[in-house]
C-alpha cells in the first residue's frame, strides 16, 4: 500500500514555451490517460504536476483549468526573498499572484551550473515552505561519490543542511510542514543519462531517508512527506521502481515533456496504487 498515494511530477528544464506548452496540455486533454488513472487522480491519490519555465508558468496555469481531472503547475527556481535587487530571479508572491504554490529547490542542475549550495537550498526551501508553497527538495550523488561509498553520507548531509538541521536536532521546520515538503532522490549520475538506478539501488537509498526523515522530522511528519525517485525515468522503467515500497513518485525529465509520456506515467503510477 502506497500511504502517501503516488505523484508524477515533470520537470521541463529549458523546454516548452508557449506554443509547445499549450500543444502538451492540447494532447493531455484531448488523449487523456485511462479511466482508472482519472478516477485516482480525481480522489488525489495519483497526482500529476509540471514545471514549466517561467515564461510558460501562466499559460500552463490557464490550461489546466480546461483539464477533467486535477493537475498542478509548480515553478523551477524560486528566491527566498520576496522582492529586491536579485537580477534573473522571481519570488515566491509573483507566483501566488498567478495562482502557482509549489515549487523545486536543489535541482542537481542548479547546484552543477548556477552554483547552487546546500545552504542557498536550504534559504530557497525554507523561505518557501513558509510562504505555504509545496516544495520537491531535490537531493543526490554524483557518479564520484557513489563510486567512493559516499552516497548515505552525501545524501544525509544535502539533506540536513537543507532542513536546518543542526547536530542530532529536529528539523525546527518539520511543526509546519505539513505534508508540504517532498524529497526527490536524484542520483545524478542517472539525470538525463539514461542510466536509471535498479530499483534496489533506489529502494535502498529511499529507504535511507525514509530512515532519516522519521528520526529528523518526527515519525508523523516523515509518514507525510513523500519521497521520489528522479532519474532517466520511463514509461518502460516506472512501473519496477514505483513497485518500490519507499518509492512515492517520481521527478521526471526527459520522458514527461510528451503528453504521450506524461499519460503513460500515470498510467504506471495508478497501476502502483493496484
Ligand atoms: C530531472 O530533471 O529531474 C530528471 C530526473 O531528468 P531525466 O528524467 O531526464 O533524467
Amino acid at each position: 500500500v502506497k500511504s502517501r498515494g503516488v505523484l508524477i511530477a515533470g520537470n521541463w528544464k529549458m523546454n516548452h514555451g508557449l506554443v509547445e506548452t499549450r500543444e502538451f496540455f492540447r494532447l493531455l486533454r484531448e488523449t487523456g490517460p485511462s479511466l482508472d488513472a482519472i478516477e485516482k487522480l480525481r480522489s488525489a491519490r495519483l497526482r500529476a504536476w509540471a514545471f514549466p519555465p517561467m515564461t510558460s508558468l501562466q499559460v500552463a496555469e490557464a490550461e489546466i483549468q480546461n483539464l477533467v481531472f486535477p493537475f498542478r503547475i509548480g515553478a523551477q527556481n524560486v528566491h527566498w526573498e520576496k522582492s529586491g535587487a536579485f537580477t534573473g530571479e522571481i519570488s515566491g508572491p509573483m507566483l501566488t499572484e498567478l495562482g502557482l504554490g509549489r515549487a523545486l529547490t536543489g535541482h542537481s542542475e542548479r547546484r552543477q551550473y548556477f552554483g547552487e549550495t546546500n545552504e542557498t537550498v536550504r534559504k530557497r526551501t525554507e523561505s518557501l515552505l513558509k510562504q505555504d508553497f509545496q516544495v520537491i527538495l531535490c537531493v543526490g550523488e554524483t557518479k564520484a561519490e557513489r563510486e567512493a561509498g559516499k552516497t548515505f553520507a552525501i545524501v544525509e548531509e544535502q539533506l540536513r543542511v537543507a532542513l536546518g538541521i543542526v547536530e542530532t536536532s529536529v528539523s525546527p521546520i518539520a511543526e509546519y510542514l505539513d505534508g508540504r515538503l517532498i524529497i526527490a532522490y536524484e542520483p545524478v549520475w542517472a539525470i538525463g543519462t539514461g542510466l536509471t538506478a535498479t530499483p534496489a539501488q533506489a529502494e535502498e537509498a529511499h529507504a535511507m531517508i525514509r530512515d532519516f526523515l522519521t528520526k529528523r522530522l518526527g515519525p508523523a511528519v516523515a509518514a507525510k512527506t513523500p519521497v521520489l525517485y528522479g532519474g532517466s525515468v520511463t514509461p518502460e522503467n516506472a512501473d519496477a521502481l514505483l513497485a518500490c515500497e519507499n518509492i512515492d513518485g517520481a521527478l521526471v525529465g526527459g520522458a514527461s515533456l510528451k503528453a504521450k509520456g506524461f499519460i503513460s506515467l500515470l498510467e504506471a503510477g495508478a497501476r502502483a496504487l493496484g
